[in-house]
């Protein structure tokens, strides 16, 4: 039989006013995925718990299974993040990176990788000084963590390896192309070498290593215009693939051998 009562670590993600004085919670934890949780009297002047239960703050908590929600009893700030609080255009970042990981991440699936890169990047952006190259680091890194690594070093459809040269790029093909199968594919961007060089390095070096680096601004918009376009892309396709297993488990498909 399941516990009554659980104990775990959590960030919290995003946070809604629900009923009279109670809170909705969309939290992460290393073990349990994402989780919504219901923390009843947070609205309360007088609660206890409303301060443990600040956005992007890591907490303790205790939860005791309910219904239909599960319900926080007890928390406890393990990091405020307090520096996020006084600069918007921090906050403004981690707002961001707490939104992808909502929509990236799954109810109750393990990912402590992924948990631990939230924690890692909610202290980055505490104090970086270059944040769009924070949020590049994270983007990439995340992405490999929930399997949409993009592939940097060979062209996914012909698998030769990329030459130091201007080529392509293809949300849909999941990575970089090499100029010929880039020119076959119409209407495709570019990516220039600087940029290529640049993803590669994030992709693969530690955020120490990375945030040494001095990006030209032509270089830092390029890359945060290819980053965007790729995960609009990838949600899209995963909220279809959601859309589709629901048909399917509806049996609302038609037969597909006619
Ligand atoms: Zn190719």
């Amino acid at each position: 039989m399941r516990e009554r009562i659980y104990r775990t670590e959590a960030i919290v993600l995003r946070r809604s006013d629900f009923g009279e004085a109670d809170r909705l919670l969309t939290v992460l934890t290393p073990h349990l995925g994402k989780l919504r949780l219901l923390a009843k009297g947070a609205r309360k002047p007088t609660s206890r718990k409303a301060g443990h239960l600040e956005l992007f703050t890591r907490t303790e908590l205790l939860v005791a299974r309910g219904r239909n929600l599960d319900i926080v009893t007890q928390a406890q700030t393990a990091e405020p993040h307090r520096a996020l609080r006084d600069d918007l255009w921090r906050m403004s970042h981690a707002y961001y990176v707490a939104e992808l990981v909502d929509r990236f991440s799954e109810e109750q699936s393990e990912n402590a990788l992924l948990y631990q890169l939230l924690s890692d990047v909610l202290d980055w952006i505490c104090e970086s000084s270059d944040l769009a190259l924070t949020v590049r680091f994270f983007e990439l890194h995340m992405l490999s963590l929930v399997g949409y690594r993009p592939q940097l070093y060979e062209c996914p459809r012909c698998a030769s390896s990329l030459e130091p040269v201007t080529n392509y790029f293809s949300a849909e093909a999941g990575g970089v192309l090499c100029p010929r199968c880039g020119e076959a594919g119409r209407g495709l961007r570019t990516i220039s070498l600087p940029a290529l060089k640049v993803l590669r390095y994030l992709q693969t070096r530690t955020y120490a290593q990375c945030a040494q680096l001095h990006l030209r601004l032509s270089t830092h918009a390029e890359i945060e215009e290819l980053m965007m376009h790729y995960l609009v892309y990838t949600l899209e396709s995963q909220l279809k693939s959601v859309e589709f297993l629901e048909i399917l488990r509806r049996g609302g498909m038609t037969s597909p051998a006619e």
